[in-house]
């Protein structure tokens, strides 16, 4: 039999995550339709923090731009990395444009765990039993391209201060033998099939454990990265308009302008030479092309999406611990992924705040089907609160008061897989006429940081390619797994 965390913490500590697993939710789904994001979010860290959102009401008010080639719907890192590739490649004389249904990057981007973090070899079996060896290795080949084409574009651009870049590694804390055995057998099985960067992997044994960090679970260690998200979108935005403007392409921004509908046009009825004209209170805009960067939100405008991207509430809170510098700079993970967090340091501070996400296993539901993070869930709220206490003996105290606390909305499909490309009229079907000219990047089930660079980058480049006229010879980068394009992610 084998020996669980039960055994090692009184049951009134345990921390979360012994319920049943995540997925046998999406089988009683509810299916609520997404609306909107809610216009009264709460306040995160990376948002809120005194002049942190230079952009946030950028375009929200004076003269909407009416006409684009390309219209992006949501301005998070897949709204931003859309246009980020679009400014280099579209070619020029091009209008762009970005339609924001809140503050800038205030959806799940600017309101998550701070982790820039491919999972190495984590997950490797599942993935592989499911989609084969090639399309489960080139899944992990696409979070390192990401990875390390951020940090060149960061150190190239010298953003590393500006973005609090930490290359502090990640930590996988094993709370159970169930979690170490499953680990062990991804990482053996990733061997085999020669996964990269396996080798980097070190296993950390309880007595290193607890020498250097305090905590006398075994783990994992990796190289990877933490930032404030935030920051590197609103970055990327600036150098997507300056590099836009240097090949004649022309960035636009429009925050607090949803989008309400999307309608083909009629071209024989209609003065414009555009497909698709998209609604907002502030008027119509018409484009070409049409990039649904709305992740969570996505079935709002796609309605055969429904169920198959699913709103799902994450909750995250700030606090210190009890100590400074021994706190260590490695982000952690932990639960079987169900938490995550990673001290900041600030000249200025003692001690670090640590960031810490997750405990949804607490709900009975995990948070699925909700779309609304102007509140918290106080369930949730207690769960995170005790969670690092009794793994850290003497390091937090858990009446330590919070000082910040928020929640932001992920999209979690059944297959954990994102959907990216051109629109289809279901999740399993590859049909596109009635969507012509729609492309999405959406769905990365709570974990888009090291997702949504690429997944922008192969929507951007379809469309650069059937805009030049060479659409049927557009071939995947080598990086691309088959299974993220639409229409060829089912769960099956
Ligand atoms: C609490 C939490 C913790 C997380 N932790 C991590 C982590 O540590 N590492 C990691 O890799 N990932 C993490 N994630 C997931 C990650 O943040 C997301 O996968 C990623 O940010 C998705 O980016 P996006 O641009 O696709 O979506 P978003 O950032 O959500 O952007 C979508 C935008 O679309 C806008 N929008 C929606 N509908 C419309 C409309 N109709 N019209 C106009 N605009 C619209 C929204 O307002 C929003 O700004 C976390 C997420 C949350 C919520």
């Amino acid at each position: 039999m084998l020996l669980g965390l039960h055994h090692l913490i009184p049951a009134f500590l345990l921390p979360t995550g012994f319920f049943p697993p995540e997925q046998v939710v999406f089988e009683t789904q509810r299916l609520n339709n997404t609306g909107l994001p809610v216009p009264n979010p709460t306040h995160s860290f990376w948002i809120d923090s005194p002049q942190a959102n230079p952009l946030a009401k950028e375009g929200s008010s004076g003269p909407l731009t009416r006409d684009a080639d390309v219209c992006i719907i949501g301005a998070g890192i897949t709204g931003v990395s859309s246009a980020y590739h679009l400014a280099r490649n579209l070619g020029t004389g091009k209008m762009v444009v970005i339609l924001e249904a809140r503050d800038f990057c205030s959806g799940a981007t600017g309101r998550n765990g701070g982790h820039l973090t491919p999972p190495v070899f984590i997950g490797f079996y599942d993935r592989q039993q499911k989609y084969g060896t090639e399309e489960a290795k080139k899944s992990y080949a696409l979070e390192n391209y990401v990875s390390s084409k951020l940090l060149k574009i960061i150190k190239q651009e010298g953003w590393d201060e500006d973005l609090d870049l930490v290359e502090g590694g990640r930590i996988t804390m094993f709370m159970t033998e169930e979690e170490e055995q499953k680990a062990r057998r991804d990482w053996e099985t990733a061997r085999m099939a020669g996964l990269e960067r396996v080798d980097e992997v070190r296993w950390l044994e309880r007595e290193e454990m607890q020498a250097k960090h305090g905590t006398s679970f075994p783990g994992t260690f990796f190289h990877s990265h933490n930032l404030w998200p935030l920051k590197l979108v609103s970055k990327l935005y600036s150098l997507a308009k300056s590099q836009g403007l240097n090949s004649g392409i022309d960035i636009r921004l429009h925050t607090r302008t949803p989008v309400t509908s999307i309608s083909h046009i009629n071209n024989a009825t209609s003065s414009s030479a555009r497909r698709w004209s998209l609604a907002t209170p502030r008027g119509q805009v018409n484009c070409s092309y049409v990039i649904h960067a709305t992740n969570a939100y996505a079935s709002f405008l796609l309605p055969q999406l429904r169920g198959e991207v699913v709103p799902t509430r994450g909750q995250v809170i700030a606090i210190r611990p009890n100590l400074g510098a021994q706190v260590g700079r490695s982000s952690w993970r932990g639960n079987g992924g169900f938490e995550y967090w990673f001290p900041r340091y600030r000249r200025e501070e003692e001690r670090p705040l640590v960031i810490l996400g997750g405990a949804r296993d607490v709900a009975p539901r995990f948070e699925k089907d909700e779309t609304d993070d102007s509140v918290l869930n106080v369930e949730v709220g207690k769960a995170l609160r005790g969670f690092l206490p009794p793994l850290f003996p003497g390091m937090y105290d858990p009446n330590q008061e919070v000082e910040w606390e928020w929640t932001g909305i992920m999209g979690y499909t059944t297959s954990s897989a994102p959907f990216v490309g051109p629109v289809t009229d279901g999740i399993t079907s590859t049909r596109v006429e009635e969507y012509e000219g729609q492309y999405i990047a959406a769905g990365y089930t709570g974990h888009g940081m090291p997702r949504a660079y690429a997944c922008a980058e192969v929507v951007a480049s379809m469309i650069t390619a059937d805009l030049s006229g060479r659409g049927n010879e557009w071939t995947a980068p080598a990086w691309f797994p088959r299974h993220y394009l639409m229409g060829h992610n089912s769960s099956a």
